[in-house]
C-alpha cells in the first residue's frame, strides 16, 4: 500500500462527474461498504488498482473474461482489426464468421443478429417474440435479470401471478402491465399463469441457471414444465444466456438442460459477455421463421449504428475460437470446482456453514447449509456476514463480487495455485466470521 490512497482520490473525483463514481452501479461498492477499486490494468487472472495492489479476480469483467485478461491470441486479433478501421456502418466478413460460429456451436439457433449490450438484446428478443407472436405478454422471474429495458425492470406485485410492479423510477406501471412476474422454481405458479394467461403470452424469458441471484440452478422438472407449456400454449421459451453462453459449457445451459431433457431446446436465446470476449457485442437469435421477422425482412423494427462492430467481433472470434479447443471446458470445470470445494471445506473446518455449485466456470457459494432455488431465499443471506467474508478476501487480494446477489467467475488463465491461495486466504477469513 502507497501512503496516500489513490482508489480513494479517484474515487472521491469520480463521484463529482459519474452518479455514483461509476457507471454500472453495483461497482460502487454501495451493498458492501467501503471504497471501490479503480482497475489500472489486467492481465492474466489478475488485476491491478490504483495503488498497485494486486487481485485475484474471480469477476472476469462480470463473466466475459473466459480466458482470462489479454489473452495473447486475442489481443493480437484485436490490435490487426484496430489497424483496419474502428467501424464502416457496413457489413463485414468478420460478422458472418462470427454468425457461423455461434450457429454452429448453438444448434438452436438457425440466425442470429448482433448489437452491442446483453440489455440491447434481451430488448430486442422481447420485440420478436411479441412480433412474431402477435401477442402481448410476457413471462419472467424474479431474481432473473435480463438486462435493464423498461418491461423488464420489474418484481413480483403481492398475490399469485399478478402484473409486477416497476423496481425502477422512471418506469410507468403500464410500461410493466404486460409483464408477469413468477418465482423461480415454482412448477405451480407457472402453470397457473399458463391457465391464466396462455393465450396470450409471446415468450418466457429465463436465465437457465440464473447468475443475478448468485448461482440458483432451474430444477429439472421446472425446466420441463417451461418447455411443454411454451409449446402447448404457442409462446417462445426464451433462454437468456448473455451470461451462461459459452461460460458454463460449450453449447451454453440449453446443452446442459439437452442432456438432462431429451431433445430439449429454446426457442429464442439471448448472448452476450463471452460472445464479445471483453468487447460490447451481445447477440440473440432463433429458428428461421421467427429471425425472419426482423427489419429489413420483416415487421420487427431493429438497428445499432455500432453492431457488429469489427474490433468487437474480431475479439469474439478470436476468444470463441480458444473455447473450442480440445480439454478446454473440462479444464475449467475441474478448476472451478476446485474452488467451490475448496472454499467449502475450509468454510466447516472453521465451523462456518456453507454450501456451494458450479457449472463450466461459473459458480456461486451461499451461506447456508443447502442450495437455495428462488431469490427470496437468496436474499435471507446475512448481509453483515457476507460483508465481512467480501472485505476479509480483498484485503488479502481476492476480489469476488461486492454483493451477495451475483455468480463468480473463473477463468482459464486460474491456476491451481491461485485456487489454492483463494481457499487459504478464505479460511483465515473464516476464522473471524460468526457461526
Ligand atoms: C449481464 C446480463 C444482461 C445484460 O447485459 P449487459 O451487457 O450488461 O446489458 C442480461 N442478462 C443476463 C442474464 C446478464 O447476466
Amino acid at each position: 500500500m502507497t501512503s496516500v490512497d489513490r482508489n480513494q482520490l479517484l474515487f472521491d473525483r469520480a463521484k463529482l462527474l459519474i452518479p455514483g463514481g461509476v457507471n454500472s452501479p453495483v461497482r460502487a461498492f454501495r451493498a458492501v461498504g467501503g471504497t471501490p477499486r479503480f482497475v489500472q490494468r489486467a492481465q492474466g487472472a489478475y488485476f491491478w488498482d490504483a495503488n498497485g495492489q494486486r487481485y485475484i479476480d474471480y469477476i472476469g469483467s462480470w463473466g466475459p473474461m473466459i480466458l482470462g485478461h489479454g489473452h495473447p491470441a486475442v489481443v493480437e486479433a484485436v490490435q490487426k482489426a484496430v489497424l483496419e478501421g474502428f467501424s464502416y456502418g457496413a457489413p463485414t466478413e468478420r460478422e458472418v464468421e462470427l454468425a457461423e460460429e455461434i450457429i454452429k456451436l448453438v444448434p438452436s439457433i438457425d440466425m442470429v443478429r448482433l448489437v452491442s449490450s446483453g440489455t440491447e438484446a434481451g430488448m430486442s428478443a422481447i420485440r420478436l417474440a411479441r412480433g412474431a407472436t402477435g401477442r402481448k405478454k410476457i413471462i419472467k422471474f424474479e431474481g432473473c435479470y435480463h438486462g435493464h429495458a423498461d418491461a423488464l425492470l420489474v418484481k413480483a406485485g403481492s398475490g399469485l401471478a399478478t402484473f409486477g410492479n416497476p423496481t425502477s423510477a422512471g418506469v410507468p406501471p403500464e410500461v410493466v402491465q404486460h409483464t408477469i412476474v413468477l418465482e423461480y422454481n415454482n412448477v405451480e405458479q407457472l402453470e397457473a399463469a399458463f391457465v391464466e394467461h396462455g393465450p396470450e403470452v409471446a415468450c418466457l424469458m429465463i436465465e437457465p441457471i440464473a447468475g443475478n441471484m448468485n448461482f440458483v440452478r432451474a430444477s429439472v422438472p421446472f425446466m420441463k414444465r417451461c418447455r411443454e407449456l411454451c409449446t402447448q400454449h404457442g409462446a417462445l421459451l426464451a433462454f437468456d444466456e448473455v451470461m451462461t453462453g459459452f461460460r458454463v459449457a460449450l453449447g451454453g445451459a440449453q446443452s446442459v438442460y439437452a442432456k438432462l431433457i431429451p431433445g430439449f431446446e429454446p426457442d429464442m436465446t439471448v448472448m452476450g459477455k463471452v460472445i464479445g470476449g471483453g468487447m460490447p457485442l451481445a447477440a440473440f437469435g432463433a429458428k428461421r421463421a421467427v429471425m425472419e421477422q426482423l427489419a429489413p425482412l420483416g415487421g420487427v423494427y431493429q438497428a445499432g449504428t455500432l453492431s457488429g462492430n469489427p474490433v468487437a467481433t474480431a475479439c469474439g472470434l478470436a476468444t470463441l475460437r480458444e473455447i473450442q479447443k480440445p480439454g478446454f471446458y473440462e479444464n475449467l470445470s475441474a478448476t472451478t470446482r476446485s474452488l467451490v470445494d475448496g472454499l467449502t471445506a475450509a468454510a466447516h473446518a472453521e465451523g462456518v456453514t456453507m454450501c456451494g455449485d458450479s457449472q463450466g466456470g461459473m459458480f456461486g457459494f451461499f451461506l447456508f447449509d443447502e442450495l437455495p432455488q428462488n431469490y427470496a431465499k437468496v436474499m435471507t443471506t446475512d448481509g453483515p456476514t457476507f460483508n465481512q467474508l467480501f472485505h476479509g478476501l480483498l484485503d488479502r487480494g481476492v476480489y469476488i463480487a461486492p454483493a451477495l446477489y451475483e455468480a463468480g467467475f473463473v477463468s482459464a488463465a486460474h491456476t491451481a495455485q491461485d485456487i489454492a491461495d483463494t481457499v487459504a486466504a478464505a479460511r483465515e477469513v473464516f476464522k473471524g466470521l460468526p457461526r
